[in-house]
């Protein structure tokens, strides 16, 4: 990281901060971040397309602050029961939570919601509605969580249960893995789990004995009805591994149990 990383950074948020709260009027000092985190999100955006990405990825106080994956660095501040949630007024933020929370949970919230759970075409038109019908008015933090129900078509109250009214963990894990009736022929059942209180759609990675390897996306609606599923996948082919989030793109706090071989 150089000098100029950081120089590029902070003053890409501080242009941020013409939307988020000024023309977007949230309130701040009420909900902190309304202001900080989605500035700190546009912010990730903005570093990546700046110059061919000349400062990218932002990775500084605000964001990841470790350089490394923020999936993995959020997960401290997950376990963290001291930890306020994002609802806490900001007076009430003792200052050690309040870039990790502010700023880096609530960024990484909304990547998550762009890139794993509605993915970048039905966010990026929710969150620009959400830029426009708010514009010059002061959205609390239930106008946003509807007007990104409402825009993107999907009801979101779980995530916005699990990540910005509460402080609750992640840890999937793959339980047993068989061949249906006992033959590679016909096929394999495999048992995912949710030993946590967060939910979220995950992806599932089978290598084959062949070498080939097969992504099944499941969806947030696996946990709908309890902490356990099994997932049936047709092949005649042995299977070498299964893997749960192979690319590590969830806060998920406990990797050793994501893995069957
Ligand atoms: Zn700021």
């Amino acid at each position: 990281m150089t000098k100029q990383g950081e120089l590029y950074w902070v003053t890409a948020h501080e242009i941020g901060h013409n939307w988020f709260p000024m023309i977007v009027g949230s309130d701040e000092r009420r909900y902190a971040f309304m202001d900080e985190g989605f500035n700190t999100f546009i912010d990730v955006y903005a570093a990546d397309e700046f110059n061919k990405g000349e400062y990218a990825p932002k990775r500084d106080g605000e964001y990841a602050p470790g350089k490394g994956n923020p999936a993995d660095e959020i997960i401290p501040y997950l376990k963290d029961t001291n930890a306020p949630t994002m609802m806490a007024r900001a007076d009430q933020f003792p200052e050690k939570y309040r870039h990790p929370i502010e700023y880096f949970k609530s960024a990484f919230g909304l990547v998550l919601l762009r890139e794993v759970i509605l993915g970048p075409d039905r966010f990026d038109y929710a969150f620009k509605k959400y830029i426009q019908k708010w514009a010059y008015k002061h959205p609390s933090p239930e106008d946003f969580f509807r007007t990104m129900n409402n825009e993107s078509g999907e009801d979101l109250s779980w995530f916005w249960r699990e990540w910005f009214y509460n402080n609750w963990q992640l840890d999937l894990a793959v339980r047993f893995v068989s061949y249906t009736g006992g033959d590679a022929k016909n096929g394999v059942d495999i048992t995912i789990a949710n030993l946590q209180k967060m939910a979220m759609p995950c992806t599932l990675e089978l290598i084959l004995k062949d070498g080939t390897k097969q992504d099944l996306q499941l969806p947030v609606e696996t946990w709908m009805q309890g902490d356990a599923h099994t997932v049936h996948f047709n092949t005649t082919e042995p299977v070498q591994s299964v893997t749960i989030d192979p690319l590590h793109k969830l806060p998920d706090s406990n990797r050793s149990n994501n893995t069957w071989n």
